[in-house]
C-alpha cells in the first residue's frame, strides 16, 4: 500500500516538471512545429507564431492584435466564439491573395480561457486534386457521350425511317464503326493513361533496345506515312542504346510521337527520327539517349505548348477528331517518360513544323 500511495506523488512530479520545462520552451516547441500555429492570449493578442505561419499568412504578427493582422473576418469571429463557449472550432477558410489557398483552421482554448491555439492545415492541394478529379471525371463524359449518341442516334434512324433503305443503312454502319472505335481508342487510352500513372513512383528495371524499337515502329507506321505520301526516315548508328525501362511503354511513347508528326505533318513532307546520345541529361549528371522526332508541318504556337501534354488538350479538336485523336496521346507520352526518369521537350515554329525530343537516362 505505501508503495502504491508513493508512486502517483512521483508521477506527479514528473508531470509537473514535463508541463513545467516545456511551458518555459512553448516558443522552441511551436517554431518545431511544420504546420502553421498561432498562440493568442486572452486580448487576442498574438504571443507566439511559427515560421509556417509567418509564411502562410505574411506579415510579422507576434505582438499585434489578431484583428491587426488578420483580414479573414471568419477567423476572427472564430476566436471569439471559442472565447465565449469555451468550445473548439473547425473549419474551412478560403484566401483569395495572392494566390488562392484553401486552409482547414482548428481554433482551441488554452487551459481555462488564457487564450486560445489556432492551428491550420493547407489544404489547397487536395482541394485542387479534387477539381482536378470531377474535372477529368466530366471530360471523359463528354468524350464517350458524343460518340454514343451518334451510335444511339444511327441506331433509332436504321429502326425506324431507313429501316428499308440499303445505301443508307451501309453508309451508316460506316460510321456507326467509326464511332465505335473512337470510343474503343478512348477506352483503351484511359486505361494506358492510369496504368502508367499507377505505376508512376516504380522506375521499370528490364534493358530496352531503343533503336529496335524504333525499327519496329517506323517498319509498322510506314504504311500510314505512304498515305500521306511522306518519308519516315529513321537515323541512328547501328550502336545499341540501351535504357533501363519497360518495353511496351517506351514502344508506346514513340508510337504515339511518330504518330502525330504523320497526323500533323503536311502531306508530302519528310518526318525524321533520329538517335543520339548525350554525355549529361538537362539538368541531371546522368548519360542519356535523345529521339528527336521532327515533322515539317503547320507548328505550334508558343502559348500551346507547355498545356499540349495535359489530358484532351487539342489545339483544334474537331481537327484532332478527325484524325482520330483522343488528345490523351501526350498525356500517356509524359507520364511514360516521367516513370522513367526522364525528360519531353518541345520545339515548334509556325508554319515550319515541330522537334519533340524525348531523353531518356542510359543504363549505367
Ligand atoms: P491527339 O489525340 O489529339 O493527337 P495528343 O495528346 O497526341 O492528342 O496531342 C495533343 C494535341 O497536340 C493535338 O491535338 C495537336 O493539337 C497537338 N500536337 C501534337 N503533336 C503535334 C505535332 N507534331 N504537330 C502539331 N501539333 C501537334
Amino acid at each position: 500500500m505505501l508503495f502504491r500511495k508513493k508512486t502517483p506523488i512521483v508521477q506527479k512530479h514528473l508531470v509537473e516538471q514535463t508541463v513545467k520545462s516545456s511551458i518555459d520552451h512553448t516558443s522552441d516547441v511551436i517554431a518545431a512545429l511544420a504546420d502553421p500555429i498561432l498562440i493568442l492570449d486572452r486580448d487576442r493578442v498574438v504571443k507566439h507564431a511559427n515560421a509556417a505561419a509567418m509564411n502562410l499568412f505574411g506579415r510579422v504578427m507576434v505582438g499585434r492584435n489578431i484583428v491587426q493582422c488578420m483580414r479573414q473576418p471568419n477567423v476572427i469571429d472564430a476566436v471569439e466564439q471559442v472565447f465565449a463557449s469555451k468550445l473548439s472550432w473547425m473549419g474551412e477558410v478560403k484566401f483569395p491573395a495572392p494566390v488562392e489557398r484553401h486552409l482547414s483552421l482548428h481554433v482551441a482554448l488554452i487551459g481555462d480561457g488564457e487564450g486560445v491555439a489556432i492551428t491550420v492545415r493547407d489544404t489547397t492541394l487536395v482541394k485542387r486534386t479534387e477539381e482536378m478529379h470531377s474535372d477529368f471525371v466530366a471530360n471523359v463524359s463528354h468524350e464517350l457521350r458524343s460518340p454514343l449518341s451518334a451510335l444511339m442516334g444511327f441506331i433509332e434512324t436504321l429502326q425506324g425511317p431507313a429501316q428499308d433503305d440499303r445505301e443508307a443503312r451501309d453508309r451508316f454502319l460506316n460510321i456507326m464503326i467509326q464511332e465505335a472505335n473512337r470510343m474503343a481508342r478512348l477506352i483503351d487510352d484511359l486505361l494506358s493513361l492510369s496504368r502508367v500513372q499507377i505505376q508512376e513512383h516504380v522506375v521499370p528495371n528490364d534493358d530496352v533496345n531503343i533503336v529496335a524499337i524504333l525499327k519496329n515502329i517506323t517498319d509498322i507506321l510506314h504504311m500510314k506515312a505512304d498515305i500521306r505520301e511522306m518519308m519516315l526516315n529513321l537515323y541512328c548508328s547501328e550502336e545499341a542504346y540501351w535504357v533501363k525501362g519497360d518495353a511496351d511503354q517506351i514502344t508506346q511513347v514513340f508510337q504515339n510521337l511518330i504518330d502525330n508528326a504523320i497526323k500533323y505533318g503536311k502531306p508530302g513532307t519528310p518526318v525524321d527520327v533520329s538517335v543520339r546520345s548525350l554525355e549529361r541529361m538537362p539538368d541531371k549528371n546522368v548519360p542519356a539517349v535523345a529521339v528527336d522526332i521532327v515533322d515539317h508541318g503547320e507548328g505550334i504556337d508558343e502559348n500551346h505548348i507547355p498545356r499540349l501534354t495535359e489530358r484532351f488538350y487539342r489545339i483544334d479538336k474537331a481537327r484532332s477528331r478527325t484524325l482520330g485523336g483522343t488528345g490523351l496521346g501526350l498525356a500517356i507520352v509524359k507520364h511514360i517518360i516521367m516513370r522513367h526518369r526522364g525528360r519531353l521537350q518541345i520545339e515548334s515554329k509556325v508554319g515550319v513544323g515541330s522537334k519533340f525530343t524525348a531523353i531518356l537516362p542510359t543504363k549505367s
